[in-house]
């Protein structure tokens, strides 16, 4: 039986060999030190995880696509993006995860990305494997037609890699609803078939699933009541601060005020939006969503309750609770130290990674209740593969059974999180338990199907 510490320096041995694989990758090494520096209790406890080439066939992508997006802007001049789909681990399913348009997109954040998918997508509990993909292309400031342009030159490349039982793409960062319709449509055009469950987050006259929009929000909003349950509290009356102004955060900011707390702020890359009496919805929505303009001009609108900070820290603002819902390492140790100094009580990740590693562990040190965004927010994907159900029995479901599933989901995510945590000595460390369940599922999926 080997102990604990060698398991562990055998551990940090692969980690060193990860970095020197994959040089300039810090965003992936980051990703890779989270999981595997929890890993140790689990197999050091089951010796067929120790198996030579498990743990270096996880890290290691099955496939990397990387491709020129050539396309026209509207003065004619010809651009030149870069584009990516990296499908990671599909021993449980097709490939899943979102594609993701943003200027600092590069191979090492769609690798991140990508690993992060797996473990989250094991963790719903359904059949999906781990992929990302994406582009350095910038859709802001873009018109429709450009937009549509480039999302029709990604996809006469992608289409070769992609299918509903091979690899299935979704939105993230910079991919909505528009996007996923030109893509959906370039692809229809090129292969001539209807494939439905080739892309999810479709529009919902056209085999899209209701609550998909709302799904990451709804979700990481739910597995953060679940957390504050464990500590004897509920959401009610609880002031919370969102950071971000997306489809992640805005359906944050719905479900925490359907369930009685007070969201008090959103944020864009220009600074954030503090509102006393708690974000107006409707008001987010009809700026972000129809307009695609800033969050200053909500104060702006909004009137005597809401101030626009330009360039501030959405983490200066008090609260119960904290949701960053906008990008990767968007809350560092010095966001912390201040939250926690203002009597944060709970931490949820809706977006991929935005928590660093000195902040999570300053937070979990502190006795914040603390749902990394791989079990938090979840609910998208698990939502996503609702949709492959769907498509796949031609059929739609109401609403209220779409989010019912989410609630179930939320709610077996959290209850796993937790047991595991628990039963491998580190109560109340969702880290812990969601890297440990989410492993245990994907490994011994790749261990019945052989060395490949
Ligand atoms: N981009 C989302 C995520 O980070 C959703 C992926 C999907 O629905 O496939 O999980």
């Amino acid at each position: 039986m080997t102990t604990r510490s060698e398991t562990q320096s055998t551990l940090d041995h692969l980690l060193t060999e990860i970095e020197h694989r994959n040089p300039a990758q810090p965003e992936f090494h980051q990703a890779a030190h989270e999981v595997l520096e929890t890993l140790a209790p689990v197999v050091a406890a089951r010796p067929e995880y120790a198996e030579p080439g498990l743990i270096e066939r996880l890290v290691e992508p099955e496939r990397q696509v990387m491709f020129r997006v050539p396309w026209q802007d509207d003065q004619g001049r010809v651009r030149v993006n870069r584009g990516f789909r990296v499908e990671f681990n599909s021993a449980l399913g097709p490939y899943k995860g979102g594609l993701r348009f943003h200027p600092s997109v590069n191979l090492g954040v769609i690798k991140f990305l990508g690993f992060e998918q797996i473990f989250k997508n094991a963790l719903t509990g359904l059949g999906i494997g781990g992929g990302k993909g994406g582009s350095d292309f910038d859709p802001h400031g873009r018109s429709d037609a450009e937009v549509m342009r480039f999302c029709q030159s990604f996809m006469t490349e992608l289409y070769r890699h992609i299918g509903e039982h091979t690899d299935v793409p979704a939105g993230d960062i910079g991919v909505g609803g528009r996007e996923i319709g030109y893509l959906f449509g370039q692809y229809r055009r090129i292969t001539n078939r209807w494939e439905s469950g080739v892309l999810t987050g479709k529009g919902r006259g056209w085999g899209g699933s209701l609550i998909r929009p709302e799904a990451t929000g709804y979700g990481n909003v739910l597995f953060a009541a679940a957390m504050m349950r464990e500590r004897g509290e509920d959401l009610e009356g609880q002031t919370a601060v969102v950071s971000g102004s997306g489809n992640v955060a805005i359906y944050t900011i719905e479900k925490l005020t359907a369930l009685g707390a007070n969201a008090v702020t959103c944020s864009d890359s220009s600074g954030y939006v503090v509102d006393e009496k708690g974000i107006d919805l409707d008001l987010l929505k009809q700026i972000k969503e129809v307009e695609r303009g800033r969050v200053d001009a909500y104060a702006e609108r909004r009137g005597a309750s809401a101030r626009f900070v330009p360039g501030g820290s959405v983490w200066d603002v008090p609260a119960d609770l904290a949701l960053p819902s906008a990008t990767q390492n968007e809350l560092d140790e010095n966001a912390a130290a201040t939250l926690i100094r203002n009597g944060v009580k709970a931490v949820s990740e809706g977006a991929n990674m935005p928590t660093t590693p000195e902040a999570v562990h300053l937070l979990q040190q502190a006795g914040v209740a603390f749902g990394p965004g791989k079990a938090a927010n979840a609910g998208g994907v698990a939502v996503s593969a609702l949709e492959m159900a769907q498509n796949h029995a031609r059929t739609s479901w109401t609403a209220a059974r779409v989010e019912e599933e989410l609630a179930d989901i939320m709610t077996s995510i959290h209850t796993t999180c937790h047991e595991t945590a628990e039963r491998y000595g580190a109560p109340g460390d969702y880290v812990t338990g969601a890297n440990i369940a989410g492993f245990e599922r994907v490994a011994d999926a790749m261990l019945a199907q052989g060395v490949i």
